[in-house]
């Protein structure tokens, strides 16, 4: 076994920014990367393979098979035991201490699995940090923070051009409002109106046209019943017409009711169809009022649950941009809140919100 020269110098100056500069895993990886260290593709070196090589013996000389380990051999140390185990004893310190992280994270966070980093478009997962503060007694207490990270950006420091991170309570304070502020508006215009409104026109029309054919029908049975009176007469004698005309204008009288009877199913069950829309609707929107008032006051869970049903995706930008799409076309909704209530709907389904002092949770 020889030592590579290069590979030698990179892993050197790895332990020497840790334990001599205080260097972490991912200042490391941004630090190699400005320097232009990199892996063959390009990208720059991972914090888990960093951590990786801080923890590996064979930098110190020391052959490892599993559990059997030999004695640190001199020709192939790169590191000198006292600068590795000095490494080890910062790495176990800036450990997070886990025992106190709630087994169930996901149970703190409203939004799971559908948070994207609006840089990356990787997944922002929820992750903890120690927080150590003073209280008013003068004892120093730890406490978790919860944030959304960018997992790209952890494991790539700087390749993504958004935030490594956001906090949890501020994120999700933001998502609320917008929620809120969605469901509020649904909810401004009653259902009973927009039903009224969208679908009364259609309405009125099948029943109108419905009214005609069935007008239309009678006229020709009065006209029919009129020549079969007519022929009876010209074969009592009593009518100068001729038989030939009157069968000629029965026959046509009948193909008539024929054409206009089909008329008419046709537009009864445009009718039917127009009714049955309206009530669909209308179940649709009571659902949505339903939501509306079980947000106001339901269960964190239970709001995470209207969440997800609500909202497809949330990518977050720098500064706690967001960009959120909604499982419900609100554009709908908003459309006939606008026509039927005079508001003018501006709001596409997609929105962005910048965060400013009025959204800012406290
Ligand atoms: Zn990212």
């Amino acid at each position: 076994m020889v030592i590579d020269e290069d590979a030698a110098q990179i892993i050197r100056l790895i332990f020497h920014k840790y334990v001599c500069d205080g260097y972490g895993s991912q200042r490391l990886c941004r630090y190699l990367s400005e320097i232009g260290i990199r892996k063959p593709d390009g990208k720059n070196i991972p914090t888990t393979s960093i951590n990786r090589i801080i923890k590996n013996p064979m930098y110190m000389g020391v052959i490892h098979n599993g559990e059997a380990r030999s004695e640190p051999i001199p020709e192939l140390q790169i590191i000198d035991p006292k600068t590795f185990q000095r490494a080890q004893e910062l790495m176990k310190g800036r450990a997070t201490k886990h025992s106190d992280v709630p087994l169930n994270m996901s149970g703190h966070s409203l939004l799971v699995g559908n948070v994207f980093c609006g840089h990356c478009k990787h997944p922002l997962t929820l992750t903890t940090n120690g927080h150590k503060y003073v209280n008013r007694f003068g004892e120093i207490k730890r406490e978790m923070r919860f944030r959304y990270t960018c997992t790209y950006n952890s494991r790539h420091p700087g390749e993504c051009g958004g935030q490594s991170g956001y906090g949890l309570t501020k994120l999700d304070g933001i998502m609320d409002r917008i929620i809120r502020y969605q469901l509020g508006k649904v909810k401004a215009a009653s259902a009973d109106k927009i039903i009224a409104e969208g679908h009364e026109k259609a309405i009125e029309l099948a029943r109108a046209r419905c009214n005609i054919a069935s007008k239309q029908i009678d006229e020709k049975q009065r006209e029919l019943a009129d020549y079969e009176a007519e022929t009876i007469k010209v074969i009592r004698g009593q009518s100068k017409l001729s038989i030939d005309l009157l069968n000629d204008l029965v026959a046509k009288a009948k193909e008539e009711i024929v054409r206009l009877t089909a008329a008419l199913t046709d537009v009864q069950e445009e009718l039917e169809k127009c009714l049955a829309g309206a009530e669909a609707q209308k179940q649709e929107y009571a659902q949505l009022e339903t939501w509306a008032d079980i947000y106001a006051r339901c269960t964190f869970e239970a709001r995470k649950m209207i969440v997800s049903q609500f909202v497809k995706s949330v990518y977050v930008y720098k500064d706690y941009t967001l960009e959120v799409e909604f499982n419900v076309a609100f554009e709908d909704f908003q459309n006939l809140v606008a026509e039927c209530g005079g508001l003018r709907q501006t709001e596409p389904d997609i929105y962005v919100t910048p965060v400013t002092k009025e959204n800012r949770p406290a």
